[in-house]
C-alpha cells in the first residue's frame, strides 16, 4: 500500500491518492482515466472517483499497480481492495482477461489471460500473486505461456513451475529465459487452432504479436493506441532495436482483421474492424515519417 507520508501535491483531496514511488508506467492513466492522470512525470489523481464504475476502475488500478504507489485513505475502500483483486483476470470479451498484478520487472506492463478450449494461454507474464494463481487454477489453469519479446517476462519461471505451461518466444529474444519452444525465422507460428502467432521484429529483434480469433491482437511494445495522437502508434522513443523494422512489422499487420488491440504498454483499443484497419494505415503513415 502507498505511504500517506509521500502522497503526491498535485492529487486532488480526498479517499484515493499516488504517493511518490510511482514509476510512471501509466497503467492507473488507462485502467481509470476518469480518475488518474499524468502530472509532473508522474500519475496523480485529478477527480475522486464520483460514481460506482469510477470506483471499481480505481480500485483495479490499485491492485494492478506494479509498485504498491496508489493508496486509498477510506475503511469502505480498503475493504473494496479484496473484491477487487480478486476480480482478476478481468473479462474483457469471449474469454479474454486482463490479468491486473502488472510487474515492477516488467516496468508495469499488461499481461492477458485467454479461456481456451484446447488449453489456455497467458500472454506476457503478470506478478506471482496469491489471489491470481488462485484464480487461474479455478480457471483451468495455463497450458501455454506466449512472450511477447523479452522485456515483459517477470515472472515466467514461477507460472510456469506452478502450472507446467510451454513457454513460447522468438528465439533471437530467448537469451536468459528458459523457454520450451523458441521459434525461428519471420513465418507465422499456428499455436492452437485460431491462435497465431506473427514475427513483428523491431522494439526488440524478436517481438512478436499474437493473433486470436482474428479479433485480438496482443502487441506487446510493437503497437497501442495513443491518446496524443489519436490513433494506432508505435514506441518511436523506445525502440530497442531498429525503427525500418518496426514499419515493416506494422505493413505486416495491415492486412490482418482485428477489433482489439491489447498492448503491454499504452493505451489498449477496442473499435470495429473497418476503424482499426483505418487506424494501423494511419500508423503506418504516421511511422513512415517519424
Ligand atoms: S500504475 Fe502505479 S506506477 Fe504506474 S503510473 Fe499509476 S501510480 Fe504510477
Amino acid at each position: 500500500m502507498a505511504n500517506q507520508k509521500l502522497r503526491r501535491r498535485e492529487n486532488a483531496d480526498g479517499d484515493f491518492y499516488v504517493d511518490s514511488s510511482c514509476i510512471d508506467c501509466a497503467t492507473c492513466r488507462w485502467m481509470a482515466p476518469d480518475v488518474f492522470n499524468a502530472q509532473g512525470g508522474m500519475s496523480a489523481v485529478y477527480r475522486q472517483p464520483g460514481n460506482d464504475a469510477q470506483r471499481t476502475a480505481a480500485l483495479r488500478a490499485v491492485v494492478a499497480c506494479p509498485t504498491a504507489s496508489i493508496g486509498v485513505t477510506e475503511p469502505a475502500s480498503r475493504a473494496g481492495l479484496k473484491h477487487a483483486a480478486a476480480s482478476f483476470p478481468h473479462e474483457l470479451a469471449d474469454g479474454v482477461h486482463q490479468c491486473g498484478f502488472h510487474s515492477e520487472s516488467s516496468f508495469g506492463a499488461a499481461s492477458y489471460f485467454i479461456k481456451h478450449d484446447d488449453g489456455n494461454v497467458l500472454v506476457d507474464s503478470p506478478r506471482f500473486a496469491a489471489p491470481l494463481v488462485k484464480r487461474i487454477e479455478q480457471l483451468g489453469g495455463i497450458r501455454w505461456m506466449f512472450l511477447t519479446h523479452r522485456d515483459d517476462v517477470a515472472d515466467h519461471a514461477k507460472w510456469a513451475a506452478k502450472f507446467g505451461c510451454e513457454r513460447i518466444i522468438m528465439e533471437s529474444d530467448a537469451r536468459g529465459i528458459e523457454a520450451e519452444t523458441k521459434l525461428k525465422g519471420d513465418d507465422e507460428y499456428e499455436i492452437a487452432n485460431g491462435l497465431t502467432v506473427i514475427p513483428t521484429p523491431g522494439h526488440t529483434r524478436g517481438s512478436a504479436c499474437l493473433l486470436y480469433d482474428d479479433k485480438f491482437l496482443f502487441t506487446g511494445d510493437h503497437l497501442a493506441w495513443s491518446q496524443r495522437l489519436g490513433h494506432l502508434y508505435a514506441f518511436r522513443s523506445a525502440c530497442w532495436y531498429d525503427w525500418d523494422t518496426v514499419v515493416e512489422s506494422l505493413k505486416r499487420l495491415v492486412s490482418k482483421r482485428f477489433e482489439w488491440v491489447l498492448p503491454g504498454h499504452g493505451w489498449p483499443l477496442h473499435a470495429d474492424v473497418a476503424e482499426v484497419a483505418h487506424q494501423m494505415q494511419q500508423c503506418v503513415e504516421w511511422a513512415e515519417s517519424a
